[in-house]
Order: structure tokens, then sequence, then C-alpha cells
């Protein structure tokens, strides 16, 4: 009996991040500002290749100062992927906007380019566009930037990329999120990369990303008096998590390879299973994939992925269900969906295994041989 459980994607500090952690205690930078902040920032932006960077406190509130640049408010909507975590979409519910969800696509599991695109001609013909799009990078895979793109620019509507899972993952030789009008990360305790709980909100645009860091700051004028013109948040990260984060993200690279190495070996191992596929990888980019994600055909076996879920839960390991796509939350059950059976299938069929970077060979083997146990033989 393994007494250590194995978590999905628990955090992996094999850095310099404990020596960094130490620089911040003795500079007695124990604040949400200071220089690690600036410079994580600075090398999250430099690697990244976009010059504005703002880290902050959550992925989620990355997001909620994107959408309020783009001045997503009451009575506005905002067109979102429904395969997701609802992260993507609660900033917009807080400012009172509601959703309008698009199903992915079957090449890629995000976005779907032409279901944004009909979306998109139907809300115009009803004098109804969307002030902001959110798409997701499933994952750890890029949606197809340019082709969403595409769809949005006639409309001049802006594209978000929801980045949160897909930070080292590449799309034509572009970072993840990169073509997007802005794009936001998560530092999350699972996420590729953490610093417990952080995030980052990037963009091209320089005074979207000055205009974000004045509001993540309580939105305090220039002076010395505390004075306000407009009311801000609280949403600036601490300079102590960001010295975690500047050990992390110089193993970015090693992160990325390790997680894709984890999925080479499950693939391996459990490929040709009967009713056993795996997330595909598009063709326009190297996934990091975060989570690697099995699907188990109803038409190939009988094994079910909660069924496999609960056979590794007695062992100790944790997976996890695919995301429950938003059109079927009940708090959403009344937002308009373009599309939803691809999501809907993805998430029958779908289970995230685990993938934390620290995990051995015989981890994976230990994994993938329950699995193959709930399948049964290979053919
Ligand atoms: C993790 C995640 C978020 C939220 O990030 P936090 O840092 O936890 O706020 C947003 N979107 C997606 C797709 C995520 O996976």
């Amino acid at each position: 009996m393994h007494m250590t459980r194995l978590f999905l994607s628990p955090p992996h500090l094999s850095g310099r991040e404990r020596e960094l952690v130490a620089e911040v205690f003795a500079s007695n930078y124990i604040a949400p500002v200071g220089p690690m902040v600036e410079r994580f920032e600075r090398e999250f932006g430099a690697r990244l290749g976009i010059p504005a960077a703002l880290a902050t406190g959550s992925g989620t509130a990355a997001l909620h100062l994107a959408l309020r640049w783009f001045g997503v408010g009451p009575g506005d909507t905002v067109v979102c992927s429904t395969l997701t975590f609802i992260a993507s979409i609660a900033p917009a519910v807080q400012l009172g906007a509601t959703p309008v969800f698009v199903d992915a696509d079957e090449a890629t599991w995000c976005m779907d380019a032409d279901l944004l695109a009909e979306a998109l001609k139907t809300r115009a013909a009803i004098g109804k566009l969307p002030k902001a799009v959110v798409a997701v990078d499933l994952y750890g895979q890029c949606c197809d930037y340019d082709r969403l793109l595409a769809a949005c620019t006639p409309y001049n509507v802006p594209l978000i990329a929801d980045a949160a899972e897909s930070l080292g993952a590449t799309y034509k030789g572009q970072a993840a999120g990169r073509p997007a009008a802005a794009a936001i990360y998560s530092f999350n305790g699972n996420k590729i990369v953490t610093t417990s709980g952080g995030g980052m909100l990037v963009s091209r645009d320089g005074a979207m990303v000055a205009k974000a860091r004045f509001w993540a700051t309580q939105a305090r004028d220039p002076a010395p008096h505390y004075q306000h013109s407009e009311v801000g948040y609280n949403y600036r990260l601490s300079n102590v998590l960001a010295a975690i984060g500047c050990g992390q993200l110089e193993q970015l690279e090693q992160k990325v390879a390790a997680k894709r190495s984890i999925f080479e070996q499950y693939r391996n191992a459990l490929d040709g299973l009967p009713g056993v596929t795996f997330m595909p990888e598009a063709e326009y980019g190297q996934s990091n994939r975060w989570l690697t994600v099995a699907q188990f055909d109803p038409a190939g076996t009988r094994a079910r992925p909660e069924q496999v879920r609960l056979e590794l839960e007695a062992r100790n390991i944790e997976a996890r269900p695919v995301w429950k796509p938003m059109h079927l939350q009940p708090v959403f059950r009344s937002a308009p969906v373009y599309g939803g059976a691809v999501a809907e299938r993805i998430f029958d069929r779908g289970l995230c295994l685990p993938s934390g970077t620290a995990m051995s060979r015989a981890d994976v083997e230990r994994v993938a041989a329950i699995v193959r146990q709930c399948v049964g033989r290979k053919r």
C-alpha cells in the first residue's frame, strides 16, 4: 500500500526558490510591492516576448483587470469557451456582464473558431456584440489564435487569452497568449509554475498594463495624500511570492519537458488499449501538457472515467474529471451556448491523470497499470 498520496499536479520547487525568498527576507520588502515583483514581471515579459506585464494576486484578478480595461460592465455580454474552469468567466459576471458560451473543436479541445464566427455574426445581427472574447488554452494547449482573431477583428471585439494553464506552450513559434490583445496566467499551486497563488496580466499595449497596475494598487492618483478619482482593487502580488515565481520561472523549460515526457510515458503505456485515446496536440504549436487527459470511449471499453478515478483514489492516487462545461453548470443554465456537444462528450469520456513534474517513471507506470487493469487487456 502506498501511503504518500500521488497528487494531480502538486507544486515542485526544485530550483533557487528558497534562496530567492531568503533574499527577500534580507531586503525586508515583505510587501505587495518590491524589487522581486519588478524582477518577476520583467523576466516573465522577456521570456514571453511581451514588453508589459503585471503580477497579480491570482489569475482571476488579472482577468478581472483585463475585462475592466475593455469596458465590460452591467448589461454587456462576454463570449467564453464552455470547456473551462469557472474562473474564465467569473470576473465578467462580477462586472455585471452575462456570458455566452462557445463549444470546443475536436482537433484542439479549445474554442471552435467557426462557431465563434457564427456566434459573433448572430450577436451582431441582434445588436448585441460582446465586449470581449475569453478563449481558453485548455490543459496547456494554445487555442488557434489566428483563426479566433480573424473572427473577432471584423467586429472590433478584443480577444483575451486565458493562458492560465498554458505557460511554456507555443503557438506558431510564439509564447502562449502572446497573439491576443491581452493574456492572463495563473500561478496557483497546481499550475506548471506556482507562487502558491498568483497571476500575471500581459499585453503588447503598455497603456493597458499601466492602467491595470493603477487599478490593482487601489487606484491611487499620483498624489502624496491618498487621492482617488476611481475605485480600484488590492490585486498586487506579494514580493515574497514573486521570489518563488522567479525561482520557478528559471525552470520553465525543464517543467515543460517533464510534463511532455510524462504524457509520452502514459501514451506509450496505454495507447492501443481498446477505447483509450488522449487529448490531441494541434499542429500549430507545442502544448505544455499541463495535465495528461485520457479519454474512454464507451464504444471501445466498458471502463468509465469515474470508475477509473475511484480505482485510482482507492490507491491514494488523485485523478480528476475533465472540467464540467460552463453551459452545463446550474449557475449558467440560461446562458446562450453555440454548439456544446463536443465539450459534453469530452467531459463524459475524459479523465485527468496525475501529471506532477516530480513524478518518477515508476509513478507513471503505477498509474498506467491501474488504468490498464480497469480497461482490460491489450488488443
Ligand atoms: C487556474 C485557472 C484560472 C484561475 O487562476 P487563479 O490563479 O486560480 O485565479 C483561470 N482559468 C483557467 C483555465 C484556470 O485553469
